[in-house]
């Protein structure tokens, strides 16, 4: 199972002493667990033991189950029936999940490079997302996006898309101002990297350490030089009924729903089970943190 491989990848060790010399006792011990017993110390100890797991009613063929369906992106109202708790258990493990991934995000997110596009929504009201009025004129465009802020009920999402390889990311930025982008930018995309934008201003900054071209929507897609944000612009095409499942999500809470979105399409072309493999991982470094168990092993366990 899945869960051993994350929790003992060098072996099963003794939970009290760290030595390896266990013998597995029960293959089968609450349905799915090992049962191990310590042979220098006498220990008795299990795959969940000194995991929050140990005290959790909700058991790991459970939480399995959440993943997988959490990552075919179904919204929690749904999977809770079939896992038989409550709602609000439902709804505290799937935030567990994307914290995890949240806390995680510098081990599988790289920075983007190459040829990266970027393109914004407002979010409304931290609902479903709504397309900036990129096609019409100019001068009510830029008044429009000017006012998106975090505090109104306008949030601007912005999207940074590598143009190939799978890099997509999703930001909501507190406000749009260009500042604001180009922190954004310089946290996310590998410095002098070519970055497609439309002409609004807010992207004005990016100059500075990108080579940025940019493309006036209100006269074309596509620049004779081969400038256009197509890539982008298709994202939210994918984005947007994902969005529309989750009503109401509470704008403390989007970032949760974008990183869960992030993670998804930066891992696309990997199979579920490789997704479901990672996701399982963070989650246990998360669980285990939680009790004060040093994810990365034994060796930095207090010597008594
Ligand atoms: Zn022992």
């Amino acid at each position: 199972m899945a869960w051993r491989e994350v929790r003992w990848p060098e072996g099963v060790y003794c939970v009290a002493c760290g030595s390896h010399d266990v013998e597995c006792r029960t293959s089968s011990y609450r349905g799915h667990l090992r049962r191990y017993h310590c042979l220098a110390c006498d220990k008795w100890f299990s795959d969940v033991t000194d995991t929050t797991l140990a005290h959790s009613k909700v058991d790991l063929p459970r939480w399995f189950y959440l993943l997988r369906e959490l990552d075919k992106g179904r919204p929690i109202s749904q999977i809770q029936p079939e896992i038989g708790v409550t709602y609000k258990t439902a709804l505290r493990m799937a935030r567990i999940v994307r914290e995890a991934l949240y806390e995680h995000r510098d081990q599988w997110r790289s920075l983007l490079q190459g040829e990266v596009e970027a393109d914004d929504i407002h979010v409304k009201g931290g609902q479903q997302g709504r397309q900036v009025t990129h096609r019409e004129p100019r001068e009510r465009g830029l008044k429009e996006r000017g006012r998106g802020t975090y505090e109104g009920d306008r949030p601007l999402l912005c999207a940074w898309v590598a143009r190939d390889g799978p890099g997509t990311l999703l930001e909501l930025r507190r406000d749009a101002g260009k500042h604001a982008l180009f922190d954004s930018a310089w946290r996310h995309i590998e410095p002098g990297s070519r970055i497609d934008t439309d002409t609004w201003s807010g992207y004005n900054l990016l100059d500075a350490a990108y080579e940025h071209h940019s493309v006036k929507h209100s006269e074309q897609y596509v620049t004779a030089e081969g400038v256009h944000c197509n890539t982008a612009e298709a994202e939210w095409s994918i984005f947007k009924p994902w969005w529309r499942q989750f009503r109401g999500v509470a704008k403390r809470h989007v970032y949760q729903y974008l990183i869960q979105y992030e993670f998804k399409r930066t891992y696309r072309d990997r199979s579920a089970p490789e997704r479901w493999e990672m996701m399982l991982g963070f989650l246990y470094v998360f669980l285990t943190r939680w009790l004060g168990f040093p994810a990365d092993g034994y060796s930095s366990l207090p010597v008594h």
